[in-house]
């Protein structure tokens, strides 16, 4: 443990993010460089409680030695931090980034006081590393010949490769999109999670020797049944791709688009020209509402409001969450609590208020005339507990138009595509999801696993790590009869079920 009165001396305090109005010329990373002295201090707030909730039960997914690394940072040992870091955490450089960290629901000094910055040392504890030239490629002295394909290269896909690199299989990944990373790259935007640290890691996995192949759109432009001839073990880490559509009338005019739609063109011609080719749905000069919330709901207001949209109304069927824990969500669960996002803080600055406006149903999408969107007629809406369900009902007399250009519809998603796995015969679940026990990845098919958001359903990042390590250990078992790799516990952590 650290420093024993610490908890009782520091305050939380986090690494701040840059200034709203001054971050939304770019999209850059909205991050400030942290302080070391902030850091060790408040690694010096962790407790080394006997039982560290925050690395298991309902925190950390992949079961990260948070309290050992804390006192690390406390004491200055910074590589010895990444070596415990890397231990469990294939790339804390991205969770460190996006994770909306359970782990620090569920620290016990959350009980009485404001948890430990965890994940603000978890992404310091990476990038000193990097800064420091200490994350090498390591590439496997030895291999054993057997070959395996992932599809999809999201952070399961990439979790598994890099595993089963370690222990001297070879690795192809095949990404149908142009450039790897699933929504590493291609929905988390880069004020949220810069490209070139995705590419830096995958350049580090290229040298040890994982092979990656893009425009390689499995079920379209190379059968499944193909791979399985060819590679000893395949696994499938597809994503959960297929999204939740709002089919009330008008839904057929144009300016209406799903946020995978927005977000992944954006991001497409930033990187290929800064957008100087103009491929991308730009809401300069738009009135812009984005239809649910979540991180996806946040992504698209923070890339409207840096195009430069002229209003932002986000619409949540839902109720505000509370200030506080209600009382059928205590400690360690995921804090259902109010949160201001990056992008609400930027609608703030800049337009005066939060543009998140609750219990609303959109009822329909009107036109102006001219076959565009103009607004959407909607209504408010109240909940009640009845027979301990939520059942909503429309307020009378609420029905009203805001108005509208530019509609993005962030409703979350309904699982996987199958056309990949059809012509196998690869069984789903009933909410469509390939079928796959948790904790083993494997499938109704003899050596096809599957494991990330295609298993468990749309997710986070750390949880599609933890699978993807998960079947790793499951795939080398199936090739060599055991493994040494490491894998998150499954019969812990398995609650930490935080909304995206
Ligand atoms: C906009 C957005 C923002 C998010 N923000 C956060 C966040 O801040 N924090 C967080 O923790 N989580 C966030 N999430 C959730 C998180 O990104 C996902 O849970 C995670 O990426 C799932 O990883 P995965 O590897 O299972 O799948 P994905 O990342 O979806 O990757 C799947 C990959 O498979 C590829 N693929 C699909 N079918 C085929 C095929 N037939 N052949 C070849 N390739 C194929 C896809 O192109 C894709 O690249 C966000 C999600 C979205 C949509
Ligand atoms: S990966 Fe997420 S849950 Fe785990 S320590 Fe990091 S921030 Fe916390």
């Amino acid at each position: 443990m650290g420093k024993p009165t610490g908890f009782k001396e520091f305050d939380r305090k986090k690494v701040p993010w840059r200034v709203p109005l001054e971050r939304l010329h770019d999209f850059k990373e909205v991050y400030t460089e942290p302080e070391e002295a902030l850091l060790r201090e408040q690694g010096a707030r962790c407790m080394d409680c006997g039982i560290p909730f925050c690395q298991s039960a309902t925190g950390c997914p992949i079961d990260n030695l948070i309290p050992e690394w804390n006192d690390l940072v406390y004491q200055g040992r910074w590589k010895d931090a990444i070596e415990r870091l890397h231990k469990t955490n294939n790339f804390p450089e991205f969770t460190g980034r996006v994770c909306p960290a359970p782990c620090e629901g569920a620290c016990v000094l959350g009980i009485t006081n404001p948890p430990v910055t965890i994940k603000n040392i978890e992404n310091a504890i990476i990038d000193r590393a990097f800064a420091e030239n200490w994350v090498t490629a390591q590439p496997p002295a030895v291999r054993t010949g057997k070959r395996v394909a992932i599809v999809g290269s999201g952070p399961a896909g990439l979790a598994a490769a890099d595993q089963l690199n370690k222990v001297g299989h070879e690795v192809t990944v095949f990404e149908r999109a142009d450039r790897i990373g699933g929504l590493l790259m291609y929905g988390i935007p880069n004020m949220k999670l810069d490209k070139g640290v995705v590419e830096r890691r995958l350049d580090l996995m290229r040298a040890e020797g994982v092979k990656f192949v893009t425009g390689a759109d499995i079920g379209r432009t190379h059968e499944l049944s193909q791979l399985q001839s060819e590679f000893d073990a395949v696994l499938m880490a597809t994503g959960a791709t297929k999204p939740r559509d709002l089919e009330i009338p008008g839904r057929q005019l144009k300016g209406i688009y799903f946020a995978m739609q927005f977000l992944t063109a954006n991001t497409k011609s930033l990187l290929d020209s800064e957008h100087a080719d103009g491929k991308y749905i730009s809401a300069k000069g738009k009135k812009v509402v984005v239809i649910g919330g979540g991180d996806t709901g946040t992504d698209c207001i923070g890339t409207s409001m840096r195009h430069g949209c002229t209003s932002l109304v986000n619409f949540e069927l839902l109720d505000r969450p509370p200030e506080e824990r209600a009382v059928d969500n205590p400690w360690p669960q995921w804090p259902r609590i109010f949160r201001v996002d990056y992008g609400h803080e930027e609608v703030e600055a800049k337009f005066g208020k939060d543009p998140r406006e609750y219990c609303i149903l959109s009822e329909e999408f009107l036109d102006d005339g001219q076959g565009n969107v103009r607004g959407i007629r909607a209504v408010n809406v109240k909940w009640s507990k009845v027979n301990g369900r939520m059942q909503m009902e429309k307020v009378p007399g609420s029905e009203h138009i805001v108005e509208a250009d530019l509609v993005l519809l962030a409703m979350g998603f309904l699982g996987p595509e199958h056309y990949a796995v059809d012509s196998v015969g690869l069984n789903k679940d009933a909410r469509s999801n390939y079928q796959a026990e948790y904790g083993k990845y494997d499938t109704n098919i003899p050596g096809l696993f599957a494991a990330g958001d295609c298993r468990r359903g749309q997710s986070l990042v750390v949880w599609a790590i933890s699978e993807g390590r998960g079947a790793a250990r499951a795939i080398d078992i199936y090739l060599q009869g055991s493994s040494l790799l490491a894998a998150p516990d499954v019969t812990m952590g398995t609650a930490a079920a935080v909304p995206v």
